[in-house]
C-alpha cells in the first residue's frame, strides 16, 4: 500500500486531533492522514482517570472529538510507524506499508514505564489507553467489587485510587514517598492531601517501591522493596512515561530523555518533519527547554503545529499549565512545582490556596488549589523572572476566587 497526504500525522492522540482541527480552522484544504497504533481514534485521554469514573453523564460517544468527521482526516488505526525517510518524504509501517507526505507531524506521545519484574497483563494495567480502561471497567463492575492495588503517587495513580474508592472497591495505594504528594506540595499541604485519601478509606502504603510481582488468573501479587507483598485482584500502575522511540530516523535529533528536539516553530532537525505534544522537547519562552506531558500543552502545541504545517510562520510561545481533579477538589499549576524548592503558601480561609515556588533568583512555579482563575497572573509572575527578597511578600499577589463561589 502506498498513499500520500499533504499533511501526515504519526500518532492518533490528542495532538493529532488538535492539529487536524487547526488545519481546517486556517481554511486549508490540505489532505490529512493520521496513522495511529491504538485501535481507537483520538479521544480525551484525561477522561480515563476522571470523567469516565466520576461523571455518569459522560461517555466517549458524546465526549470524544470526531476528528475524521469534523476535519475530513483519513485515520488509519492499529498501524505502527517504524521509520521515517525524510529524503523520500515517506514513512514505513510495521506491516511494511509506506505513506508519502508533504509535511510530517510526529505526535507519538509516550508509553508507560513498566517494571522488569511485572509484565503487563489482563490484571496488570500500565494505565494509558482505552483498552486499559475497558479492562479495568470490566473488573470493577464485577460482584463482589475487586481489591485494586494502585502503584504510583503521581496524578494518574492518585486519580485512579480516588476513582476506584468511588466505585466501591477496596483500594491500596503504594508509592515511594513518605507522604502522598510530598514531592510536589509543601509538607503541611501534602499531609492534608494524603488525608483526603485515607479519610476516603484508601490504604496508603508510602516509602516503598514495587520490585515486581506475579499475575494469576484470579489476582495479582506485588512484591514490595520491604519484602512484604500486596495481594489484589488487579494492579493499576502509573509510573510515568517514556517518549516513544519510534518512528526512527537518524535525521531527527533526540533529547537526552528520548524525546524529539524541536525549535520554536516546532520543526525537527529533518526537513518538513515537525513534532508536538508529550514527545516534543521545545524551547518554552518562560521556563526554558522542556518536554511537557500534559493536555494543555498537547492541545495548544498540536494546534500551533497544525497551523505551521499549512504555512503559518508563528512561534509556539504558550507556557502550558497542568491540572488534576479528585475528591471534588482540583488544582492547576504552572512551572516547577517541586517541594524541594523554597515555597510560600497563601491560604484564603475557605480551603483554597496558592503555593508559590521560588529559587534564589525568581518565582519558578505556582499551584492554585480549588481556585477559579489566577493562571494568567501566575504566568505573568513567572515571566517576570524575579522574586521579592522575602518570599512572604508574595502573599496576596494572586487573588483568585474560590471554585465554590
Ligand atoms: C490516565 C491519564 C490521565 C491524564 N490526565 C491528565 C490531566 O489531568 N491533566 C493533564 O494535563 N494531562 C493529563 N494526561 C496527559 C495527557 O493525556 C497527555 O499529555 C496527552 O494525551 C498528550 O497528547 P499526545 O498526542 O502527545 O500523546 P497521546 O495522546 O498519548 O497520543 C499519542 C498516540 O501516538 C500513538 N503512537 C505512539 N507511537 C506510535 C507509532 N510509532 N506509530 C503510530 N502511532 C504511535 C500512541 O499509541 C497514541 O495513540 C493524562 C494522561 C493519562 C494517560
Amino acid at each position: 500500500m502506498s498513499k500520500r497526504y499533504d499533511v501526515l500525522i504519526v500518532g492518533g492522540g490528542m495532538v493529532a486531533d488538535a492539529a487536524a482541527q487547526a488545519i481546517r480552522e486556517q481554511g486549508s484544504t490540505a489532505s490529512i492522514g493520521i496513522l495511529g497504533d491504538e485501535p481507537t481514534p483520538p479521544f480525551p485521554r484525561p477522561a480515563l482517570s476522571k470523567k469516565l469514573w466520576t461523571d455518569p453523564d459522560f461517555t466517549l460517544e458524546t465526549g470524544e472529538p470526531d476528528t475524521a468527521g469534523e476535519t475530513g482526516a483519513h485515520i488509519t488505526l492499529d498501524t505502527r510507524v517504524i521509520s521515517i525517510d525524510p529524503d523520500a518524504h515517506e514513512v514505513t509501517t510495521e506491516a511494511g506499508d509506506t505513506f508519502g507526505y508533504g509535511r510530517l507531524l510526529v505526535a507519538t506521545g509516550g508509553h508507560p514505564t513498566t517494571l522488569d519484574g511485572l509484565p503487563p497483563g489482563e490484571r496488570v494495567l500500565y494505565y494509558r489507553t482505552l483498552t486499559d480502561y475497558h479492562r479495568l471497567r470490566a473488573l470493577v463492575d464485577a460482584d463482589p467489587k475487586p481489591h485494586v492495588a494502585v502503584v504510583g503517587g503521581g496524578y494518574i495513580g492518585s486519580e485512579i485510587a480516588a476513582a476506584m474508592i468511588g466505585q466501591g472497591c477496596r483500594v491500596t495505594l503504594v508509592h515511594p514517598g513518605d507522604v502522598l504528594g510530598a514531592s510536589m506540595f509543601p509538607p503541611d499541604v501534602a499531609a492534608d492531601y494524603q488525608a483526603l485519601f485515607t479519610d476516603a478509606g484508601i490504604t496508603v502504603v508510602g516509602g516503598v517501591q514495587v520490585d515486581g510481582g506475579t499475575e494469576a488468573d484470579d489476582g495479582v501479587q506485588l512484591r514490595l522493596s520491604t519484602g512484604a507483598t500486596v495481594e489484589a485482584d488487579v494492579a493499576v500502575l502509573g509510573l510515568g512515561i517514556t517518549p516513544s522511540a519510534e518512528p526512527i530516523s537518524d535525521a531527527i535529533t533526540r533529547s537526552d530523555d528520548g524525546g524529539i528536539v524541536v525549535d520554536e516553530h516546532l520543526a525537527t532537525s529533518a526537513p518538513d518533519v515537525y513534532a508536538a505534544g508529550d514527545v516534543a522537547e521545545y524551547p518554552d519562552p518562560i521556563l526554558g527547554r522542556r518536554r511537557v506531558e500534559h493536555v494543555d500543552n498537547a492541545d495548544s502545541m498540536g494546534a500551533a503545529a497544525g497551523r505551521i504545517l499549512v504555512g503559518s510562520d508563528e512561534v509556539y510561545d504558550h507556557t502550558p499549565m497542568f491540572y488534576s481533579d479528585l475528591f471534588g477538589h482540583g488544582y492547576e499549576a504552572i512551572g516547577s512545582v517541586d517541594a524541594s524548592l523554597e515555597s510560600v503558601v497563601d491560604r484564603f480561609g475557605d480551603g483554597s490556596f496558592v503555593v508559590y515556588y521560588l529559587t534564589d533568583d525568581e518565582v519558578v512555579g505556582v499551584l492554585l488549589w480549588d481556585c477559579d482563575g489566577g493562571l494568567d497572573e501566575a504566568t505573568a509572575l513567572l515571566a517576570a523572572h524575579t522574586r521579592p527578597a522575602d518570599g512572604d511578600q508574595l502573599i496576596g499577589t494572586i487573588r483568585p476566587t474560590s471554585d465554590e463561589e
